[in-house]
């Protein structure tokens, strides 16, 4: 594995994660396999070849997949306490490794390093719920409708969860899954993005040291890279009870229908199309700041990032002025440095998406308000960064009802009552975030009620990005109906069991059945 030099302590940084040349690409812990084939991780921030990291072929994965097939029957006899026990050291661990794990991130995917730092801390934030919720997995009672009978409902562990995720958030997402999955019994199989395989290491590094400490072993946390390919490899294999998967909708599509062949479980967080609802009661200054934060933060890379502005017509120009006048300020460039507030796109394909959309958006009849570009020169060599964009346009345009993964702000107007934007809101295929920047308590709840915001989340006076790790996180449509992190999102890596206890010496059938002998 080639590591390049930059500035930012990124070697220092790599050298605290005890990343170092003899790494390999598939892990059941600290057992590292090799095979042939290669991917490539390539900073965006200033586009040097990062690492070279090995491929998971068939082979390995089967041991890996036995690995973790064999820790299991240790794992799941555990007490779940005890098991959050471990999850907690796991914190631990990343409450030590903040600063070089977010330093990476930011590095390896782009995003800034206060956002790094943020992603890491979401992994903490998981680990301390998962910790209390280790002493919580209950279950409900019921009262049988025989006498001297007891009812009850319990939860098991799956087994193996497959997790596959996406490279925007490179190591939140993981740390989501498994963490609730550890404490609930199951051991976990990762699979990173192919865009940032070095995190996936990162991480891996950090759960093997505990999981060794505490003499358990290594297949309770695996790590496997590759493209789709090796994703297929998990999609396909019964041993994989629940697969969850972390992209785009295209993506999603396929593994639903492939997990779904076999009668496994997805977890699907798929896609977004955000938008937030500016109302004539809206605070202006608040609005700007959700807006612009949720258009350009991490470069318009979020699920939850904001697409769609859809702006009442009584203030559709003092908003779209304001918002105008906030990208002026905007700074583009390497996201390590604190003074920049956008970085990179994560790759050349992502800057083409970006190019096609602004195309498209203009050929459909839009207007662009804030002209986008592709930056070159000092600092921009990697090719990856561009102008946050904005164009006024139409919600059926088909550029607007698309997610393109890029900042491009799309202006949309609205007249008339609120549920004429609600339409424009819900008049999409995704269904993952949305917000409605409002001080009408009416308009706030009917936005908030069922023939309101159709989507996962909905926020009012808050933009679309971010999210807390208490609510359960997620989308429905087109995202995908899954939900993680927390509330009651520990179910899904669980079985539910019915248990009914007879404590008589009678046998009565349920609904007064009779059948004598
Ligand atoms: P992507 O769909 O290209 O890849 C995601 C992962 O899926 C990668 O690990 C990839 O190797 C794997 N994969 C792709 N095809 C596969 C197949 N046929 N079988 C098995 N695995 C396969 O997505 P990306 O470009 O990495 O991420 C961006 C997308 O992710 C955006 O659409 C974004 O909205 C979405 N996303 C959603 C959420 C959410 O919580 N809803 C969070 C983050 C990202």
């Amino acid at each position: 594995m080639a590591v390049s030099l930059i500035d930012f302590g990124i070697q220092e940084a790599l050298q605290q994660l005890g990343i170092e040349l003899h790494n390999k690409g598939t892990s059941t812990g600290s057992t590292w396999y090799s095979s042939e084939e290669e991917i490539t991780s390539f900073s965006p921030v200033d586009g040097k070849l990062i690492a070279e990291v090995e491929s998971t072929s068939i082979d390995d994965y089967e041991k890996v997949i036995e690995t973790a097939a064999e820790a299991y029957k240790l794992w799941r006899v555990q007490p779940a306490p005890l098991r959050g026990d471990i999850v907690r050291q796991f914190g631990e661990a990343l409450r030590k490794l903040k600063e070089p794990l977010g330093k990476l991130v930011s590095y390896e995917m782009g995003k800034s390093y206060q956002e790094g730092l943020g992603e890491v801390q979401e992994m903490i934030d998981i680990c301390d719920f998962a910790v209390g919720l280790s002493r919580q997995l209950h279950g409900f009672t019921m009262h049988s409708e025989r006498p001297g009978h007891r009812m009850y409902e319990q939860y098991h562990p799956l087994g193996i969860v497959g997790i596959i995720s996406a490279f925007n958030f490179p190591v939140a997402v993981w740390a989501w899954n498994t963490a609730l999955a550890w404490i609930c019994g199951d051991v976990c199989v990762w699979k990173p993005s192919e865009k940032t395989p070095l995190c996936g290491i990162a991480c891996q590094h950090i759960i093997a040291k505990v999981l060794r400490d505490n003499q358990l072993p290594e297949g309770i946390s695996c790590l496997i890279n590759g493209n789709y390919k090796v994703g297929e490899m998990m999609t396909t294999d019964k041993r994989i009870p629940l697969i969850s998967a972390t992209g785009s909708t295209r993506m999603g599509k396929i593994v639903a229908a492939t997990v779904g062949q076999r009668l496994g479980k997805s977890l699907l967080e798929l896609g977004g199309n955000n938008a937030i609802i500016v109302t004539p009661d809206a605070d202006i200054k608040m609005t700007v700041i959700g807006a612009v934060f949720g258009a350009v933060g991490t470069a318009g890379q979020r699920c939850t990032s904001t697409r769609r502005l859809i702006i009442h017509e009584d203030v559709y120009d003092a908003v779209k002025n304001a918002v105008v006048d906030a990208y002026k300020q905007l700074k583009i460039g390497n996201p390590l440095d604190e003074n920049n507030h956008v970085g990179p796109l994560i790759d050349t394909d992502a800057v083409n998406g970006y190019k096609n959309a602004l195309q498209k958006v203009v050929d459909q009849g839009g207007n662009i308000i804030v002209e986008g570009g592709v930056l070159s020169g000092d600092g921009y060599e990697s090719g990856c960064y561009v102008k946050p964009a904005i164009a006024e346009a139409n919600n059926s345009f088909e550029i607007v009802q698309h997610e393109t993964f890029a900042p491009v702000l799309y202006l949309l107007k609205y007249s008339g009552s609120v549920e004429n934007a609600i339409d424009i809101q819900n008049g999409v295929a995704q269904g993952l975030s949305s917000a409605i920047m409002t001080n009408n308590l009416r308009e706030a709840e009917l936005f908030l009620s069922h023939v309101g915001s159709d989507c996962g989340i909905a926020n009012v006076n808050i933009g679309t990005s971010g999210a807390e790790i208490g609510g359960a996180f997620g989308g429905e449509k087109e995202t995908g109906g899954g939900r993680e992190s927390g509330s009651d999102a520990w179910k899904v890596y669980m079985r539910r069991q019915t248990n009914t206890i007879n404590y008589t010496t009678e046998l009565p059938l349920a609904q007064g059945i009779k059948f004598d002998l």
